[in-house]
């Protein structure tokens, strides 16, 4: 007989905890069901049942009870248990901090306990100490919640009191819990049972506001296509009509008035467009994916730029739509992809729903409800959607699977989003199509070891060439000359400027200037809470730490040689912006990046106002190679492109590779081949010659044979453990000592442990251990031995003031 639960809590907590079930709860006690349970002497808290057991090897008087269960149907169905484990075990995390990830904060909880008198215990005064008595007293012979007892007489001493008073059952707990999750109610009307519309309108004759407000609301109940209609008064009140004449109706009894629970979300009207017809090539690829999903799970769509990727997802999620399952279409940044959830909505209209960490938890809960209940159809979503309680997946959609959003760095879980749904993919049998123009080598290897198969589209859509290359030789600038771009740079903007085209203008760097530097002695600003240097923003008119924030005053001479000569180096957006504005006088010019976007809406302006044309120059970091869709760009310009591959990292020039790539995508995508400006002191051509002729085989081919003889991922699988704390001498001999005791591992490369390039962030040193494992077969049994490893050495870090994070697949 089932008598135990196991409960995950939504914390960071290495372990589960394991709880007998009263009586009165066996019946209801399911996996995946929220309960509240004693944790700790005096804590309560939510958590969820992972599983049930008959027996338990702790013992008896160890073990507490539940004390409720929350929920009348599973939170959590036992697929989603599942790969909350896995993601534990896969990334390394605590699962109660996958759980914590993975849970929307709607689903969390209000706890207050109260206090009760037991009204069967006797009660006699002398048994009760001063305090005692003050707190039976304060109870009465109601309910007070325990927190005002608390503040009334102190935490440690009220605690103390009470567990008393309720360990000799002098008084009784009990426990109210609210959701913190409220639907989103408005008052509307409803027409009422007993009303002959004829008549009324007959009686109203007199009355045409009245008349009116009637005929609108029939009106709308035709539209919505229900017989109960309940119209939200804000929508009624749109079409010129007050609300003392609706009052008047209600009083007359013409209406009733009624709560209606309303979306938080854009109510996508019923489908409007028709799927495009696909082109030749475009039809070939759609029928080379379902014959290839016959025998592979994961399929790459590798498609040129402007292929037309989407029409293909599109005529996949629009050939699916008769079978009953679902469809996750995940994309690196919603905030980027206004232009595809237009489209997709337009298609599909309310089988659609977007899910983003950008919502607040109301409406991601309301999300996550339509999805349980199979109302929604088609999510599209960032990383986090992969939480999300899917009932019968069919097929997941990766857009742009290179994309580095899709690894989640802070907080643990480190999980990639790709990654994991193909293993939640596995687990719904769902298919899984993986698209982009320019595919991880991981994704390409997988490819080529047949693990998953390849689809190419090698034309554009338009069949516009991609666009010219034109290199730019900037190693004759002078170093500290104040023009960013080539005398020939500024005539060829200028040229499609006058012949009305759009230019993007592409720089991975937002700010006025990276770097402030003195001419005498080289000093520059540095942030005080972390080793990198502050960079000059010229519209809040300071200097600013990328890292953590802060914002510092200029520095208007050198602190070392006090000299006032101090000087520009580099440049960033807002810099680039200042000198084309000055260059193209009454040119409109827009920046697209992490400062311009803060506002909710902002960003959405920018798109649109650029959309429109009502701006000629689109200025932007790695925002603006995102996907986007404009018609009218034939020209990009990529001021400092040497900056792109001089990354110390072994992927620098993959990463190179597909941003310019994607960059370069944004140009000429309809009637006008574009062009490409590479502004370079030294150019690396084989990146260039790819690009060029979009020839992944090559450059790919001889990246892969490069990372064989380092043995870097694909060849290995890289684990990289970085150790963090205040006091620098501490952490560096407590990180000696982990790495010491990791050498013992066999078959298993290790390297460090190595001060990164930034040594400090936010006031913590940091020290990196990478862990390279040759044969994917180790994995599993690396994993273990480090997790025993490194739990041995939680303690003498807690001590030592320092942390320790492992980041499993790291990309930087
Ligand atoms: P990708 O994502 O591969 O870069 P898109 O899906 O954005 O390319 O397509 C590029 C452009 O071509 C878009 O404007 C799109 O609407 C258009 N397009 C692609 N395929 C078709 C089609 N079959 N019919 C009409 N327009 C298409
Ligand atoms: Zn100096
Ligand atoms: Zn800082």
């Amino acid at each position: 007989m089932i008598k135990y639960a196991t409960i995950i809590f939504p914390l960071p907590l290495n372990q589960k905890f394991t709880y007998s079930i009263p009586n009165r709860l066996l019946t209801k006690a399911k996996p995946g069901k929220r309960v509240l349970a004693p944790l700790g002497r005096f804590k309560v808290t939510m958590g969820v049942i992972s599983s049930l057991e008959e027996i338990t090897e702790y013992k008896k008087e160890n073990i507490k009870e539940l004390i409720d269960i929350i929920d009348e149907c599973p939170s959590f169905d036992t697929t989603q248990l599942q790969f909350i484990e896995w993601i534990s075990n896969y990334y390394m995390s605590s699962v109660g901090q996958v759980l914590k990830t993975a849970i929307p904060s709607g689903m969390n909880i209000v706890i207050k306990k109260y206090l009760k008198k037991n009204l069967s215990a006797p009660f006699d005064k002398n048994r009760f100490n001063d305090v005692q008595q003050k707190i039976i007293g304060l109870i009465n012979n109601g309910k007070i919640n325990e927190e005002d007892i608390l503040k009334e007489f102190g935490k440690v001493k009220a605690r103390r009191e009470i567990e008393y008073l309720i360990n000799n059952e002098t008084i009784k707990v009990s426990y109210d819990i609210k959701d913190s999750y409220s639907p989103n109610y408005q008052k509307g009307i409803l027409l009422s049972d007993d009303i002959s519309i004829q008549k009324i309108i007959k009686e109203l004759e007199n009355k045409p506001k009245q008349q009116d407000i009637i005929l609108k609301y029939i009106d709308l109940q035709k539209k919505s296509d229900t017989n109960n209609y309940v119209c939200p008064i804000p929508t009624i009140l749109k079409n010129n009509i007050s609300r003392s004449s609706i009052n008047t109706l209600i009083k007359r009894e013409v209406f009733v008035e009624k709560y209606i629970e309303i979306s938080r979300h854009p109510n996508y009207s019923n489908p409007l467009n028709d799927i495009n017809k696909l082109s030749l090539e475009q039809q070939k690829a759609f029928e080379a994916i379902v014959n290839n999903f016959e025998k592979k799970d994961v399929v790459l769509l590798q498609g040129i730029t402007g292929s037309g990727k989407t029409e293909i997802y599109i005529k996949l999620i629009s050939d699916l739509q008769d079978e009953e399952g679902q469809i996750l279409f995940l994309v690196p940044e919603i905030a980027l992809t206004t232009q595809l959830v237009t489209r997709l909505s337009s298609i599909f209209g309310n089988k659609l729903a977007v899910y983003t960490s950008r919502y607040n938890s109301n409406e991601r809960m309301e999300v996550w409800n339509n999805v349980k209940n199979d109302e929604k159809k088609i999510i599209v979503g960032t990383r986090s959607s992969i939480f999300l309680p899917f009932k019968n997946l069919q097929l997941v959609i990766i857009d742009e699977e290179h994309d580095s959003s899709y690894k989640q760095y802070d907080p643990a879980p480190r999980y990639n989003a790709r990654d994991a749904s193909i293993y939640l993919s596995k687990l719904h049998q769902a298919k899984v199509l993986l698209g982009t123009a320019t595919p991880s080598l991981e994704t390409y290897y997988n490819c080529i070891n047949d693990k998953y198969r390849i689809v190419e589209l090698k034309n554009r859509f338009s069949n516009i060439s991609l666009p010219k290359i034109e290199t730019v030789d900037t190693s004759k600038q002078k170093p500290d000359s104040h023009t960013i771009f080539h005398p020939h740079t500024l005539s060829k903007i200028n040229e499609e400027l006058k012949k009305g085209n759009q230019i993007i203008v592409f720089q991975n760097r937002r700010g006025y200037t990276p770097i402030i530097q003195c001419e005498t002695c080289s000093w520059y600003p540095k942030c005080k809470n972390c080793d990198v240097s502050l960079t000059y923003h010229q519209s809040l008119h300071k200097l600013v730490c990328h890292y953590c924030g802060s914002k510092n005053k200029i520095a208007e001479k050198c602190v070392d040689c006090k000299s006032t000569g101090l000087r520009n180096q580099g440049y960033g957006t807002e810099r680039i912006m200042e000198e084309l504005e000055s260059e193209f006088e009454g040119t409109k010019i827009l920046r697209m990046d992490h400062d311009t976007t803060r506002t909710k809406n902002s960003l959405k302006k920018i798109i649109s106002d650029f959309e429109s044309k009502k701006a000629q120059i689109l200025v932007g970091t790695q925002m603006v190679s995102k996907g986007f869709d404009f018609g009218g760009v034939t020209l990009v310009v990529i001021p400092d492109f040497d900056m792109l591959y001089k990354i110390p990292d072994f992927r620098s020039r993959e990463k190179c590779f597909q941003i310019s790539t994607q960059v370069m995508g944004r140009s000429g995508r309809r009637n006008i081949q574009g062009t490409m400006i590479l502004q370079t002191k030294n150019p690396d051509k084989q990146i260039i010659d790819s690009l060029e002729n979009y020839s992944i085989k090559e450059l790919y081919k001889e990246e892969l044979c490069e990372r064989k003889e380092f043995n870097y991922p694909p060849y290995s699988r890289i684990i990289k453990i970085t150790t963090k704390g205040k006091n620098f001498k501490r952490l560096n001999s407590v990180t000696y000592d982990l790495y010491s005791s990791l050498k013992n591992l066999n078959d298993i490369q290790i390297l460090g442990p190595e001060i990164p390039f930034i040594s400090k962030i936010k006031n913590e040193f940091l020290i990196n251990i990478w862990i390279k494992i040759p044969n994917h077969s180790l994995l599993n049994s690396t994993k273990k031995c480090l997790f025993k490893n490194i739990e041995r050495f939680k303690y003498t870090f807690q001590k030592n003031y320092s942390k320790i994070v492992i980041d499993v697949d790291p990309i930087q």
